[in-house]
């Protein structure tokens, strides 16, 4: 790894009020996660379902460390990876639309195991909304990977099989999430400053 990883770039000097969860606890987090799910689905190929765009750095190392495990098992776990978008917040702000963008056909669910994987599960709307798509194409069985679980209790926890971390209710940044498309390129996930919020106000 370059240093680069454990830094953050200078342009957003300014933008960052503190860092949250470094990347090294991150990836600890989902290589234990990773153990709990290859333990779980057994010998089941896992239909992988990356809610974008939040997600895609979690999904991508969760199955990259699903497939070591999954290779000391007595047989080769088989995934598959598809995306799904979403998209309901603007600004720090979750608004009443919520769109579901790209796959929408997910009939090769059909009689799978399903591991959806997001970024971060606030009021569970989003994920409720998805659980209810996903359902209709009537999987053997659904499970939620959470990267970050907010506001608990509530409902997002119940919704949330495999939980990174439980956060506070701070609006986050990084590894992928985003504040109006800028800071997916952290590799750590921080808590924006006053700055940064004015500067990429939309
Ligand atoms: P929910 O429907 O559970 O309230 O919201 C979940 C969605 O809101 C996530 O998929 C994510 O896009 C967005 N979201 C919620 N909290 C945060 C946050 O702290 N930071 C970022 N970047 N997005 C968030
Ligand atoms: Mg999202
Ligand atoms: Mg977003």
């Amino acid at each position: 790894y370059s240093l680069d990883l454990f830094t953050y770039p200078e342009h957003y000097h300014e933008d960052i009020e503190s860092v949250y969860i470094p990347h090294g606890v991150i990836r600890n987090r989902i290589e234990r996660l990773a153990h709990y799910i290859v333990d779980d689905f057994g010998e089941n190929a896992i239909m992988v379902l990356c809610v974008l765009k939040g997600g895609y750095k979690f999904c991508a190392d969760l199955v990259d460390f699903i497939k070591v495990f999954g290779r000391n098992s007595s047989k080769y776990l088989e995934t598959r990876v598809e995306f799904i978008r979403l998209k309901s917040y603007l600004n720090d702000q979750s608004t009443e639309d919520l769109h579901i963008i790209g796959s929408r056909d997910l009939s090769f669910l059909h009689g799978k195991s399903v591991l959806i994987v997001e970024a971060i599960v606030d009021t569970g709307k989003t994920m409720k909304a998805l659980l209810k798509h996903v359902e209709t194409f009537e999987p053997k069985m659904v499970k939620v990977a959470g990267l970050l679980v907010k506001r608990v209790p509530n409902m997002a926890e119940s919704l949330t099989d495999y939980v990174g971390f439980e956060i506070p209710n701070h609006f986050v940044v990084g590894y992928a999430l985003d504040y109006n498309e800028y800071f997916r390129d952290l590799n750590h996930i921080c808590v924006i400053s006053k700055t940064g919020k004015m500067k990429y106000k939309v």
